[in-house]
């Protein structure tokens, strides 16, 4: 069968009925530690190729692996973090034939991982699961020169060992995840969980973390899982939401022409949007594992685990419900609170009085590049000025944009501005001559029904704001305007 282009269109979309999507992630993320996984050397990203080298990363005859401890607390934080056993584990090699692997085999956890069965909460509060999280050295990387960086129509190809034996966590989720914008919402909460514990920097970008992506469907309402695909060499989650979409629409495609999915291993390419064909999907048995002799079984202890565990941060999920328990706060406005790492500054701006609301707001408008020099102390005051008719919205806006830049006083700040509230009665006589002015507006404010009445306070505040040069608050005005119309 020749295969269509696969373009969305809304007839491809419509194909889709009756399908279920089945994916399962294997993400691979770089542990931040000091050093190598098995010996000294620098773990670092971006420095001259073959510099952060020893014989253990070089895997030179009669060089032997010491583990790095700091790697195995990071291994467990993450365990603990998505809620695994953590367990006694073991290495094993992982034996296969590639020019970035000098040892000819990758020393990794086989059926002794260190993290057992666990969970991720996605931030709608469904729950994947996670079938392990173990421990492995990274390879070294590949450059193919010449024909396009292909290694079939290279010239020649050049290795860089700097990544061989850098520590990383595999973490394999189980096949819970159900469309492309799921698989987004799993790598991101994965990543912000791994960067707050300081496990990994998740940076995609740099392949600190990267996802394999294996893709499944099945008729809707089927219980067994269909014949699934691996999709490699996915770099950004926009990249894995497009390969999963074209991924399970070539397998619809195949199924519906009565062909069969192969279990195989794909590569994604970015240019094409396509995934082509890497390999016939490898099994267990051709790895040929055994038992890594070099090194002994990782069992830590219920205290060093404990100790870990009494260290741990609080994580992205415990910060959003924290703040979701706070009166009148949308859970989406807790969650960007906590993605951009204002959570504990707006709590305490509450806790210290400010209106939540309020806070949210600056936080939403006003703070995208992050608190700056602002302490929670200044933020309550300035709510509180705002809140309390002293500043207008736009006057609290730029005397929070100077507290950001340089911290300080915000009544000393506003008063720099000439920010000065105006006088209620001074306000009053104002709105007394707008009415006069505009008597069919004023007539049609009083006796109108709720949403002219809307209309004509936004006239009528907007006039005075005009007049005042924004120095008047809208809130008073209103107020006062409500006042009048009772009076008559
Ligand atoms: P292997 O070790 O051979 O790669 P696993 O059974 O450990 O295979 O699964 C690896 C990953 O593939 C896991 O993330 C799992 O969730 C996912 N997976 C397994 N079966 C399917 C399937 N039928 N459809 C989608 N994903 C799957
Ligand atoms: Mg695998």
């Amino acid at each position: 069968m020749v295969l269509r282009g696969h373009a969305m269109t809304a007839e491809t979309a419509s194909e889709m009925d009756g399908w279920e999507v089945v994916i399962g992630l294997e993400v691979h993320a770089e542990l931040a530690t000091a050093t190598k996984l098995f010996s000294g050397a620098r773990n670092e990203f971006g420095g001259e190729p073959n510099t952060n080298v020893d014989p253990v990363s070089l895997g030179l005859p009669g060089s032997l692996p010491v583990l790095n401890e700091k790697a195995v607390e990071l291994a467990i934080r993450v365990g603990l973090a998505l809620n695994c056993s953590v367990q006694a584990s073991e290495f094993a090699r992982k034996n296969y034939f590639y020019p970035d692997m000098p040892k000819d085999f990758q020393i990794s956890q086989f059926d002794q991982p260190i993290n057992g069965e666990g969970w991720l909460e996605l931030p709608d509060g469904r729950r994947i699961g996670i079938e392990r999280a173990h421990l492995e050295e990274d390879t070294g990387k590949s450059t193919h020169v010449g024909g396009g960086g292909r290694i079939h129509e290279a010239s020649y190809s050049l290795v860089d060992y700097n990544r061989a034996g850098v520590p990383l966590i595999e973490i394999v989720g189980k096949p819970d995840l159900r469309s492309g914008e799921d698989a987004r919402a799993y790598v991101s909460e994965l990543r912000s969980i791994l960067v707050a514990i300081g496990a990994s920097d998740g940076k995609m970008e740099e392949g600190s973390m990267r996802v394999d992506c294996n893709v499944s469907v099945r008729p809707v309402g089927e219980d067994e899982l269909g014949t699934r695909c691996e999709v490699k060499n996915i770099n950004s989650l926009r990249s894995l939401g497009r390969a999963v979409t074209y991924e399970s629409r070539r397998q619809v495609d195949l199924i519906t022409s009565g062909q069969k999915v192969d279990q195989q291993t794909r590569h994604w390419n970015e240019e094409d949007g396509r995934t082509h064909t890497l390999r016939s999907k490898e099994e267990a048995f051709d790895y040929r594992y055994f038992p890594e002799p070099d090194l002994v079984p990782v069992a830590p202890s219920a205290e060093w685990i404990d100790e870990i565990r009494a260290a741990m941060p609080l994580l992205p999920g415990e910060r959003r419900k924290r703040l979701a328990g706070e009166a009148g706060i949308q859970p989406a406005a807790a969650a960007l609170t906590v993605e951009r790492g204002l959570d504990d500054l707006a709590l305490a701006a509450m806790d210290l009085g400010a209106d939540p609301e309020r806070v949210l707001v600056h936080v939403e408008n006003n703070l995208a590049d992050g608190q700056g020099a602002l302490t929670a102390d200044a933020f309550s005051a300035l709510v509180a000025m705002e809140t309390g008719g002293v500043l207008t919205a736009t006057q609290a806006k730029t005397v929070l944009a100077d507290l950001v830049d340089s911290g300080g006083d915000p009544a000393a700040v506003a008063a720099t501005h000439g920010f000065e509230a105006m006088d209620t009665s001074e306000l009053e006589g104002l709105v007394d001559g707008l009415i006069a002015e505009n008597p069919d507006d004023w007539e049609a404010f009083v006796g109108g029904d709720e949403g002219e009445r809307k209309k004509k306070s936004g006239f009528f505040v907007g006039q005075i704001m005009k007049a005042t040069r924004g120095q008047a608050d809208g809130r008073v005005v209103n107020e006062i305007l409500e006042r009048l119309a009772d009076g008559v």
